[in-house]
């Protein structure tokens, strides 16, 4: 019997690993997504949709689907689910490794603020008003009222469905990846003062990091949340063989 998965996902790396394991004979995969975003992009694995109900309603899934292994490919700010793969998998008695991409390190010209999250983010930007670029999970943004001085421009895949936005705030729609001179392009034209973002890692979204450091505009960077795992692995090759470890022979 092929060995039977889960994969919490709603990631480019959590994507990959499904290119990569769609019709492998010996993994039987089931790939989670949050639910979060209207349209997902199709999957080449079966899919599931929405939370467990926390760490009980993870383990009744995992002992239901009679799941023998949980590879945990969520974003690195969603700590959450991370944590309650942690809790889920040790009550079960799964293994579990996480996937994590590794995170975008500070260049000599990079003029980096590393902030411990959104609110120290606002307080960051300091008393004159300014224009800031948000690129950070729109569950953030109305953190950003508490500095409302500024104009603010964020970019996101969906609207945010918190009330108390700042006043002085547009929205941009749009999913990466970027490239770099339409990045350049669009800080210079909207005379962007200072790009608030998080360290998400990977190349979907570095150019406008990239970007800033060519325009000289600095950079706080929301610091990762410290996310519980289980056996880190950073690629998904090297994923694919720790499957493989587990699973049967011969199928
Ligand atoms: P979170 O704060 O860690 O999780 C909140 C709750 O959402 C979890 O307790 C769980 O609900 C549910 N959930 C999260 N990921 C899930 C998954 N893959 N499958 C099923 N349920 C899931 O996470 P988040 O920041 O809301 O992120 C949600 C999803 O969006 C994740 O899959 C993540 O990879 C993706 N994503 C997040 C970001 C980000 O900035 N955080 C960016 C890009 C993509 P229950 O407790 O009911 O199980």
């Amino acid at each position: 019997m092929p060995l039977r998965v889960l994969i919490l996902g709603g990631t480019t790396e959590a994507s990959t690993l499904a290119r990569k394991i769609a019709g492998d004979t010996r993994l039987a995969p089931i790939l989670s997504l949050a639910g979060r975003t209207a349209s997902p992009r199709p999957q080449p694995i079966p899919t599931r949709v929405g939370g467990f109900g926390g760490i009980e309603g993870l383990v009744d899934f995992l002992r239901r689907e009679a799941i023998e292994a949980v590879v945990d490919a969520t974003h690195p700010y969603a700590d959450q689910m991370s944590a309650h793969a942690v809790a889920g998998c040790a009550a079960a008695g799964v293994p579990l490794a996480s996937l994590v991409r590794p995170e975008w390190t500070r260049h000599a010209d990079d003029r980096w603020r590393v902030v411990a999250d959104a609110e120290a983010a606002a307080r960051a930007l300091g008393a004159e008003p300014r224009r800031v670029f948000l690129s950070l999970g729109r569950q953030d943004v109305h953190v950003f009222a508490i500095a409302p001085q500024h104009h603010y421009l964020a970019r996101l895949i969906e609207r945010p469905e918190q009330e108390g936005l700042p006043p002085d705030l547009r929205l941009l729609q749009a999913r990466g990846p970027f490239d770099r001179d339409a990045e350049e392009r669009l800080l210079r034209e909207e005379r962007i003062d200072v790009v608030v973002s998080r360290n998400s890692g990977g190349d979907a979204t570095y150019a406008k990091i990239e970007a800033a450091r060519t325009l000289g505009l600095p950079v706080v960077m929301i610091a990762r949340p410290d996310k519980p795992a289980g056996k880190v692995i950073t690629d998904a090759e090297a994923c694919v063989a720790w499957l493989h470890g587990l699973a049967p022979r011969g199928v």
